[in-house]
């Protein structure tokens, strides 16, 4: 089971809520795994500080084009839908760092004059700590295309466990590759208007996905077509507009946390995991009343 941690923006708690919610379903011996797919900004292991066992490079395929076979006929540059590839003066010019490896001008062009090398960008690590299995991608500095490293990291999910992803923030490529195959995304908010507005949209995102898996219909890895709740992280600030907008979307508030400055000071010291599992335990049991749950991989039970 895949159960996503998102949220229309940063800094709201994702890490956070993710964390608790794996350490404290591991304290109930539930095997699970838990996967930093915010491979821009990866800081789950740094909490977590599992010993890390694998470490394994990431590479994308990029064109590499022979100049002396080209005939400049731009054909490659015209199927280019990233504008990877521009012709100048009659020669095709690659921007490396925005290709998107799809394959399309190696197979248009008409002198064979384009094949493949490959790129690295960024390495998956895996590690273990008490019943937790870790898994993580670090993107390498100045590589700006991340869902090819997403994508690396969710090869290791494993079928059986309960798998729980730390998604980037926002509602663009990388989330969309993080949490597509979800069986339910949490969307980590804040009660101001910035987080209301990201939640429309992460919640807009969450409705195209399930549109999405509906068409694929069994093809899609989710076992249940994706649903989601909401967490108001320091819910005891700012207005009522997101409990009232979730209530009129008909979107269950999964769980509230108030506002706390013990929680983030142990969160900049990295130690906040077993005070949140000791100061919020009915907000992680509501958490974990909501999620629907496969009877092949066990109930998860107080
Ligand atoms: S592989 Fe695709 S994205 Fe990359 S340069 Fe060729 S056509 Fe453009
Ligand atoms: S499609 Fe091939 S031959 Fe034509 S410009 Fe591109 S590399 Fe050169």
């Amino acid at each position: 089971m895949i159960i996503s941690v998102a949220s229309g923006k940063g800094g709201t708690g994702k890490t956070t809520v993710a964390l608790a919610l794996a350490v404290y379903l591991a304290q109930k011996e539930i095997p699970l795994g838990i996967f930093d797919c915010d491979v821009e900004e990866p800081n789950v292991n740094l909490f977590l500080q599992s010993e890390i066992k694998v470490i394994e490079t990431v590479y994308v395929p990029v064109p590499y084009i022979h100049e002396s076979a080209c005939n400049g006929c731009g054909a490659c540059a015209d199927i280019c839908a990233f504008s990877a590839l521009v012709m100048v003066k009659g020669k095709p010019l690659l921007f490396p760092e925005m290709c998107h490896a799809c394959g399309g001008c190696m197979l248009v062009c008409p002198e064979k004059a384009i094949t493949y090398e490959r790129k690295e960008i960024g390495i998956v690590e895996e590690g273990y700590r008490d019943h937790i299995r870790y898994v993580g991608g670090k993107l390498r500095i100045s590589e700006p295309i991340s869902p090819p490293l997403i994508e690396a990291v969710k090869k290791h999910l494993g079928d059986s466990d309960i798998n729980i992803l730390d998604v980037p923030p926002g509602t663009s490529c990388p989330v969309i590759e993080a949490v597509k195959g979800s069986d339910y995304i949490i969307l980590v908010t804040e009660p101001t208007p910035f987080g209301l507005y990201d939640l429309k949209l992460a919640v807009e995102m969450v409705r195209e996905i399930r549109r999405y898996q509906r068409l694929l219909g069994k093809s899609s890895r989710s076992l249940y077509g994706v649903s989601c709740g909401v967490v108001i992280n320091r819910c005891d600030i700012g207005d009522s507009q997101v409990s009232d907008y979730c209530q009129r979307e008909g979107i269950t508030v999964i769980a509230s946390i108030p506002d706390s400055r013990e929680l983030a000071e142990r969160y900049s010291h990295g130690d906040f995991v077993d005070y949140f599992i000791e100061q919020y335990p009915d907000q992680l049991e509501s958490i974990i009343s909501h999620i629907p749950v496969s009877l092949s991989q066990g109930e998860i039970s107080s």
